[in-house]
């Protein structure tokens, strides 16, 4: 089976890997340090960047540095994976769903700032496929909110934004490195961020709430050893192994975003004339890194196509259930029907294999499947 997504790994990466093991230094050490460093100036040098063990702990670690509390509201999209609200649920906060723009399937500023109130303390925006969201409006609304803006980019390491790269668009920003993101740890995450106070929240949430820092001791003359607690806090540390990989990874990302430039192009070029076929919008101002390439099947064909391609073979995938579907949701009041852009997005969508390695062979075949079936 043709997988929709793939890790690109090489022997440099193995190599990385095996470096960091035989240093001995497994965690906490010089690696980790030189990967958030790296990813920091990658990403347009935010004042931080903490890794942490996976994107859904990026994100459960940008909402307790928001500083969320039960009560609290979460504007987000439902067009995402479910962890970019469950997190948000997990402190207590109520996730609020805002609809999708028609062409990109990001959250829409107009619809977000309809269901903003008094009790929205986060706006979170996901760069759906690779796609930007639109930061420019988005940036206001949540402002204007007093809310803080996260970006939830696991999709778009590597895009751009009127000629700013993802990481420097939102209060925070939230990277994956799982193993079919645009770079791999295999697992793995990252939070960036402007503000230096932020992020050391995120340090201090990703590693047990524990602070060392003499100045900041409430008890210094306790002795040498003392270290103390002063919030809550997980181990969502990344290890050095992983770091080691995730520096070659960074190294080559910048190929990686332009092979799937590349094949993100021809596809556009060879199914330009498949008819009951849509395909992803790209706004002129945005340079995106497609991690999905995602088409729209008209003519309520999505599951026959789905199907059909899954039987000759192509892992086609389809991103995603509207969040608020979800059992876990529903249980909890939420309806369907509640963003209706989303829902016909999700009716339709369809994602086609696109990862920097496959063969043009490969999605030549992809094409004309596609194109015996829709005929
Ligand atoms: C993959 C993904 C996540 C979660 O990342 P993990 O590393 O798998 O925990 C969160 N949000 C979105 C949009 C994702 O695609």
């Amino acid at each position: 089976m043709l997988p929709y997504g793939r890790p690109c790994l090489d022997e440099s990466d193995a190599a990385a890997a095996a470096a960091a093991v035989r240093s001995e230094w497994l965690s906490a050490g010089p690696t980790v340090r030189r990967f958030e460093t790296a990813l920091a100036d990658f990403v347009g040098g935010g004042v931080g960047c903490v890794s942490v063990s996976s994107g859904t702990a990026a994100l459960h670690a940008a909402y307790a540095a928001a500083g969320l509390r039960p009560g609290d509201e979460v504007l987000t999209t439902p067009m995402t994976f479910v962890a970019t609200a469950a997190t948000a649920a997990l402190h207590g906060a109520r996730v609020v769903f805002a609809d999708v723009e028609d062409d990109t399937g990001n959250l829409d500023p107009v619809a977000v700032r309809a269901a903003v109130t008094t009790r929205t303390r986060v706006v979170t925006a996901v760069d759906y496929a690779g796609h930007p969201a639109e930061y420019e409006q988005l940036r206001k609304v949540a402002a204007d909110a007093g809310a803080l803006l996260v970006d939830d980019a696991a999709h778009s390491i590597g895009s751009t934004y009127r000629g700013a790269p993802v990481g420097t668009l939102a209060d925070l920003t939230t990277f994956s490195f799982f193993p079919t993101k645009n770079l791999t740890t295999g697992e793995g995450g990252a939070v960036v961020g402007t503000d230096q106070e932020l992020v050391d929240r995120v340090r201090r949430f990703a590693s047990h709430g524990m602070v060392r820092d003499p100045a900041r001791l409430r008890y210094p003359d306790e002795g040498g050893w003392h270290q103390e607690v002063h919030s809550l806090g997980l181990n969502y540390r990344l290890s050095d192994v992983l770091c080691g990989l995730g520096l070659n990874q960074l190294t080559r990302l910048p190929r990686f975003t332009a092979d799937r430039g590349r094949l993100a192009a021809r596809y556009h070029e060879l199914l330009a004339d498949v008819p009951g076929l849509r395909l992803p919008a790209r706004r002129p101002w945005t340079d995106p890194a497609w991690h999905l390439y995602p088409v729209r099947v008209l003519d309520g064909r999505r599951r026959e196509v789905y199907e059909r391609m899954r039987a000759a073979g192509i892992g086609v995938q389809v991103n995603y259930l509207p969040v608020y579907r979800h059992p876990v949701f529903e249980d909890l009041g939420y309806r369907r029907g509640q963003c209706p852009t989303a829902e016909t997005f999700y009716a339709e969508q369809l994602s086609l294999p696109i990862y920097p390695q496959l063969a043009e062979a490969d999605q030549d075949r992809v094409v004309a499947t596609l194109r015996t079936i829709l005929r």
